[in-house]
């Protein structure tokens, strides 16, 4: 399965099905839980609500 990551930083997509963790800006990136092939389904407002529904629930 595919993960998709957040860079909170420069706002950069990362996919990977390798690694259960990636790094951007020299930080981890957030970990979107959402599977992939969800997420390419989404346009940008979409996700821009999912990120923020997320960012809002860690706080
Ligand atoms: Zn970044």
């Amino acid at each position: 399965m595919m993960r998709v990551f957040y860079c909170i930083k420069c706002k950069k997509y990362q996919y990977t099905n390798q690694q259960n963790r990636a790094f951007c800006c020299g930080e981890p990136m957030y970990e979107v839980d959402v599977e992939f092939t969800d997420f390419v389904k989404m346009d940008c407002e979409e996700r821009e609500k999912l990120l923020s529904d997320r960012k809002n629930l860690r706080k």
